[in-house]
């Protein structure tokens, strides 16, 4: 199960225990869709994830008044390996984007990711897009499946995408 319920996570951002602070920065990890030509990103990519994998997601909330942290985790978001947060924020990705689909040639592929933002919440109701912190290629950015939209060739990680913990993954929320 997720570090972070529902319920925990409104607790946190509702204000700070320290100095009653409500205006928090939520990092977290979530799933990013880019689309790449010959291997380079050839749209902006966007957010591809739902309220319940941005807590999920959730390993840092900080108060942006008093700098505490009012809930931090060094544990993998996704796998929950203990210290896995920084194999994941200090390493390039491991799945290595083709410049072209192996099996038709096709130059433009479709990723799913996972990429590190932070947003600042303040108060009740669902956060706002966060602001991504790694791009493709940047320590942080992990790509976690590679589809190619010509053909039915695809490729999904086995590992976990962020820190690279064997498989069984624990499922998501
Ligand atoms: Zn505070
Ligand atoms: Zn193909
Ligand atoms: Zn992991």
């Amino acid at each position: 199960m997720s570090h972070l319920d529902e319920a925990a996570f409104a607790r946190t951002v509702a204000a700070c225990t320290r100095c009653g602070g409500s205006e928090l920065e939520v990092s977290t990890y979530v799933d990013r869709k880019l689309a790449v030509m010959l291997a380079d990103p050839s749209d902006d990519g966007a957010w591809a994830y739902d309220g319940e994998a941005f807590i999920d997601g959730v390993y840092r909330i900080r108060c942006t008044a008093c700098g505490v942290d009012a809930y931090a985790s060094d544990d993998c978001p996704r796998c929950h390996r203990a210290g896995g947060l920084a194999d994941g924020l200090g390493h390039v990705t491991r799945l290595e984007v083709p410049r072209r689909c192996p099996s038709c040639d096709e130059l433009e592929l479709t990723l799913i990711a996972f990429a590190p933002g932070t947003v600042t919440v303040r108060g009740p109701g669902r956060p706002a897009p966060p602001t991504a912190r790694a791009e493709l290629g940047e320590p942080g950015f992990h790509v976690v499946a590679i589809a190619c939209d010509a053909c039915d060739w695809a490729v999904v990680s086995e590992r976990c995408p962020i820190c690279d913990a064997a498989p069984p993954l624990r499922a998501r929320a």
